[in-house]
């Protein structure tokens, strides 16, 4: 997987994607995640990358021409015209399965970097494939969409993380959250760890991972909850453990509903 980021800002992003499991990533040659300086495709003198908007208003807009040049230099680099995204906050929104979706697809991807007001549409309608968003909510920049989108997809590529199971087993992957996770020692300011976990039975805690999995989806995500497909559960143990995960969670909701009020 190679990745190109336009931006304002390179050295905030190479920071950030230069270190730790994506550094090591890329010293082994898993990934490439490159950066682009926009302001060295300027021609004028000032290096100016930004213009005030046509029809008035408040700030400034990236221009068309500096994105272009970085871009098709890029393309031209690489020697393939890579999936183009533009984060932004009038985008689809970025969830895990479209980070599998990316990740799946392409093996090329030119993530570009707006501030100030935005960037001309003229280049998006030019050169972008499509248009994503961190949420609703707006940021100052597009650099941490970016290292969001190039972060997620990264560490789904093979040989980034040790076996896909690290990411196969975690929140969104297969539509519910996560289990609760501990580690050493085993009673922490008087909270001890769920005894099952100490049990080194392998099926009785796997049990129990889903069970808590099952539990925490309905509990803080009823709208993915209610996309769970149940049908792909295709054995009796499998079916046990929803059943089970459903009881304790109507139990805890009943508790919690004839709570005295303080
Ligand atoms: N004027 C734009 C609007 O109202 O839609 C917002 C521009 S924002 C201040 C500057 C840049 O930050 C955008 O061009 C985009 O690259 C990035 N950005 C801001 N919020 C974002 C979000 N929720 N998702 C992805 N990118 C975002």
């Amino acid at each position: 997987m190679r990745i190109d980021i336009l931006t304002l800002f390179p050295a905030s992003v190479d920071a950030m994607m230069n270190v730790s499991i994506l550094g090591r990533a890329q010293e082994r040659g898993y990934i490439t995640i490159k950066t682009h300086q926009i302001r060295d495709y300027t021609t004028n003198k000032q290096m100016q990358v930004d213009d005030y908007p046509y029809g008035g208003g408040r700030g400034a807009v990236m221009q068309a021409d500096p994105l272009y040049r970085c871009w098709a230099h890029v393309c031209e680099e690489a020697g393939s015209r890579g999936h183009t995204i533009y984060l932004s906050p009038c985008g689809r929104t970025f969830t895990q399965s479209v980070a599998r979706e990316l990740k799946d697809k392409y093996d090329h991807l030119i993530l570009v970097c707006g501030h100030y007001e935005g960037i001309d549409q003229r280049f998006i309608d030019a050169c972008v494939d499509e248009e994503l968003s961190m949420g609703d909510f707006v940021l100052t920049g597009g650099e941490i969409p970016a290292m969001a989108v190039a972060d997620a997809v990264c560490r789904m590529v093979p040989g980034v993380l040790p076996d896909a199971e690290c990411f196969e087993e975690e929140s969104h992957w297969d539509g519910l959250l996560e289990y609760p996770q501990y580690s050493r020692p085993a009673v922490w300011h008087d909270r001890a760890v769920p005894e099952i976990l100490l049990s080194g039975d392998h099926a009785k805690v796997a049990a129990w991972r889903k069970k808590e999995s099952y539990k925490r989806t309905m509990t803080r995500r009823p709208d993915l909850f209610a996309h769970f497909d149940e049908t792909k559960l295709t054995t009796k143990a499998e079916r046990k453990i929803l059943a089970q995960a459903k009881e304790e969670f109507a139990a805890e909701q009943a508790e919690t509903s004839t709570e005295p009020e303080e």
